[in-house]
């Protein structure tokens, strides 16, 4: 079957919701910038992780535990995991 996951891939995927937030704030560099673009490209799932953090980006501030309730278990766990890094700096 095509379009198979190369193994380590989900690691990327966990880099890549670490960038996330910069990325979205536009504070990345270009080269780091251009690597979340590449994995975006590649990978459907955070194409969509991406498009609903977007959305709950614009909630700022408001995102309850209930909202986060709601998200689906791929898109929770990588945005915890991205909460987890903003709140650490
Ligand atoms: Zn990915």
């Amino acid at each position: 079957m095509k379009g198979e996951q190369p193994a380590g891939a989900d690691q990327r995927c966990i880099e890549l919701v670490e960038l996330l937030t910069a990325y979205l704030d536009d504070a990345l560099d270009a080269q780091r910038r251009r690597r979340v673009d590449d994995h975006l490209r590649g990978c459907a799932g955070c194409r969509v992780a991406l498009a609903q953090w977007r959305t709950l980006a614009g909630l700022a501030g408001r995102l309850t535990a209930a909202d986060v309730a709601d998200l689906d278990s791929y898109l929770r766990e990588r945005l915890l995991a991205t909460l987890t890094v903003a709140r650490r700096r």
